[in-house]
């Protein structure tokens, strides 16, 4: 495939490189799911030459033949496909919807084992979209955690899958790592709309994984699972733990609690 991020987003020879790579969805003969996810990464490729939503929804549109257009169009109705609330990500929900209107357990484990991390998407994104899906698969209570750890260490990308060992690592083991990689890759926090009374450096942080409140966008925390490593308490992560920079009274060790230290 031809880099893509190269080119200008609605340059057409992008579009024709668009439907060069994904082919024409038919419907009966593709699977949507397979399709959807194809065109995901695809875009999130691209994320370097700054494609709106709305160029993907313009490209994508282009890129359907006129069979699929007529069940984009349905699938939206009442609404027009041209209408502004139809963004790309309704238009790829309803086609969902539409297509799979019995959205059973089967459907949405597929849907989680589908899901790996797009390219050049952050750690904290990709859990988030996890703990999206993960209640709609039906896995018990207890196995829940477990799931999300197993489908973490297959779906990470390759330069955060060599930073763990995926027979050993903890899924809040995996949670540290993978906000630490965030973090490396992304040292600053992206622009966000800022107050301009708050002062810079006192974001307000999630007491859980510690990432701006911001980023959780009235979303509840996707690490709830954690057990902190500082202070074995449930619910939080060592990098948001209020003890981790305290030093242990036995040891004089920093990064946990006196309560759970090791020396004799
Ligand atoms: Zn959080
Ligand atoms: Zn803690
Ligand atoms: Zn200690």
């Amino acid at each position: 495939m031809k880099d893509l991020s190269k080119l200008p987003p609605l340059d057409s020879e992008c579009k024709t490189l668009f439907i060069n790579h994904m082919g024409l969805f038919t419907q009966g003969k593709d699977d949507w799911l397979e399709y959807s996810y194809k065109m995901e990464k695809l875009f999130a490729r691209q994320r370097l030459c700054c494609i709106t939503d709305e160029d993907k929804k313009k490209i994508f549109l282009a890129a359907m033949g006129a069979k699929s257009i007529k069940m984009a169009k349905a699938a939206v109705r009442p609404k027009s496909l041209e209408d502004v609330s139809i963004t790309y990500e309704v238009l790829v929900e309803s086609i969902e919807k539409y297509l799979y209107p019995k959205r059973d357990e089967a459907f949405y484990i597929k849907k989680f084992t589908m899901r790996t991390q797009w390219p050049g998407e952050s750690f904290f994104h990709y859990v988030g979209a996890l703990r999206k899906i993960i209640p709609n698969c039906r896995f018990s209570k207890k196995n829940q955690p477990s799931k999300l750890r197993n489908q973490i260490v297959s779906g990470i990308g390759e330069s955060l899958k060599e930073t763990i060992n995926p027979n050993s690592v903890s899924l809040s083991q995996l949670f540290e790592v993978g906000l630490k990689w965030d973090k490396s890759i992304n040292p600053e926090a992206p622009p966000r709309k800022r107050n301009h009374k708050a002062k810079i450096n006192r974001v307000p942080k999630c007491f859980r994984c510690s990432v701006a409140l911001s980023e959780h966008a009235d979303e509840p925390c996707s690490f709830e699972w954690a057990v902190c490593s500082s202070c074995k308490v449930k619910g939080h992560l060592s990098i948001a733990c209020k003890y981790k920079d305290i030093a242990c009274n036995k040891c004089q060790g920093v990064g946990h609690v006196t309560k759970i230290c090791k020396a004799k």
